[in-house]
């Protein structure tokens, strides 16, 4: 009875919540609170945090997909220009195509850069600059009408959640490419444009914050994607690469960015991105943002709210963006062997509690991963291998062969719907909460070999749960 009233004590608070925020929001954007046909949503809660600590006004403020990195929806910057006469404009002027601005500083510097620009023989198209929360909302619902709230959510931010509101950012193209079709299409990066963006606007004090994934890169070049295919997800960022996409954060932070990107491993899986590094300065508790909750990534997202579309969700951040510790260490349940072909394949069943931290290497049906006898490397579907060291706070599943008392392979704690196109970066990911099915495909494993299973945590000694003998 007391726990009734309790749990209706706090819907009837986020229903008042809600409500209020609510009556401030476009049409448009409480459409994206209500669940569509496959019950797709985002919660207010998320969308819309009128009290988000974030300052907009901070070049180096922390925008993102995750929960913490919304600004309040009534953030505008009270020094936009308009990029064209260089005079003061207010926020509501600010419409684009019709009229783009970005804020004082950022506008000088991008028209510094758009004089090299065309100096060098690209003629600068700027098709958005500065868009406001309303904006967005209308941003985002074009393109759920064009493929859908999941496809939508890979392709734009949500409301909040997007760097243009922080008129600092512009989508800058060239005129000959614009001619060429959808101006998203594959291919800008490489383009002579897109090039001469990549190797310029860095010294303008602009950035590209979504480049392309070193695992998706095609080797020795940092525009061309594997196969063409420039769709993929970057775990970093948790956007496709998006070379017209620039950032203005002043030089001084861009030399200092470079500096830790050069140090961080350039062209391989730890090579950091801006978001990254704007993560780190601010001292935050993850080198990467979890995404909001929306329905479509329900075992790979976090939330502010109790009753969101992935209830109970993947991670639930108390009111200041922390996350509150998990109940238990995950616990294996019980683990078989069997033979599929050339593969010995673990079949582990593990308790996951709520709040769990993981990461990968993700093993799973999809992934094309799986263990090679002697290896420490994984191979990943893309062709290329690499290691997978522990981080501080994610437990994996741990599994070694006979006496040896090394565990050669770790997988992760994550269902089988997990793409190991994510396996890309080193930070905690979301543990799959539940009771949680792990299949590890495994090569070169004879008959007879002891196989050992255990639970490993970051950098702890392994705890063994079982063994038994490879069929
Ligand atoms: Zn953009």
């Amino acid at each position: 009875m007391r726990r009734a009233r309790a749990l209706i004590g706090i819907a009837a608070l986020a229903l008042a919540g809600g409500g209020a925020i609510a009556q401030d929001l476009p049409a448009r954007c409480t459409d994206l609170t209500r669940a569509d046909a496959a019950g797709r949503f985002v919660a207010m809660l998320d969308l819309a945090r009128p009290e988000s600590p974030l300052d907009g006004d901070d070049l180096l403020a922390v925008v993102d997909r995750s929960p913490e990195g919304a600004l309040a929806p009534d953030y505008r910057p009270d020094d936009l220009v308009d990029l064209t006469t260089m005079r003061p404009a207010r926020a509501s002027q600010c419409t684009p195509p019709a009229r783009q601005c970005l804020r004082r500083e950022a506008a000088h510097a991008y028209r510094e850069l758009a004089r090299a620009m065309r100096d060098a023989g690209h003629v600068p198209h700027v098709t958005s600059a500065f868009r406001d929360y309303r904006v967005q909302c209308s941003t985002f619902q074009r393109w759920v009408s064009r493929g859908g709230f999941c496809e939508a959510a890979q392709a734009s931010a949500l409301p909040g959640h997007s760097q243009h509101q922080l008129g600092t950012t512009l989508d800058l193209f060239t005129y000959a490419w614009t001619l060429g079709g959808d101006k998203f299409r594959p291919g800008f990066g490489c383009s002579e444009g897109g090039r001469w963006l990549a190797e310029h606007a860095e010294s303008f004090g602009f950035v590209v914050p979504y480049p392309l994934h070193p695992d998706h890169r095609v080797a020795g070049s940092t525009c061309a994607a594997i196969d063409g295919d420039e769709a993929r997800l970057d775990p970093r960022t948790g956007y496709r690469y998006e070379p017209w996409h620039l950032r203005y954060v002043g030089r001084e932070t861009v030399a200092r960015f470079r500096a830790a990107r050069e140090a961080s491993g350039p062209d391989t899986a730890a090579e950091i991105t801006l978001d990254q590094f704007l993560r780190a300065h601010r001292g935050a508790a993850r080198p990467v943002g979890v995404p909001v909750c929306d329905g479509c990534n329900c075992d790979r997202c976090a939330t502010y709210a109790p009753d969101g579309p992935c209830a109970p969700p993947a991670w639930r951040l108390d009111a200041s963006g922390h996350l509150p510790a998990p109940a238990h260490a995950p616990r294996l349940r019980s683990a078989a062997l069997s033979r599929r072909g050339p593969e010995l394949v673990l079949e582990a069943r593990i308790e996951v509690a709520p709040n769990t931290a993981t990461h990968g290497p993700i093993v799973t049906e999809r992934s094309g991963a799986w263990y090679a006898r002697g290896a420490r490397e994984v191979r990943l579907a893309s062709g290329t291998s690499r290691a997978f060291p522990a981080i501080d706070g994610a437990h994996r599943l741990a599994i070694g062969f006979g006496d040896r008392g090394d565990w050669p392979w770790h997988a992760a704690l994550v269902g089988p719907d997990r793409d190991g196109a994510e396996n890309g970066f080193d930070a905690p990911i979301p543990a799959a909460p539940g009771v949680l099915v792990v299949r590890v495909p495994m090569r070169g494993v004879r008959a007879g070999t002891e196989v050992r299973v255990g639970i490993a945590h970051a950098h702890d000694p392994v705890a063994l749960a079982w063994t038994g003998a490879a069929p």
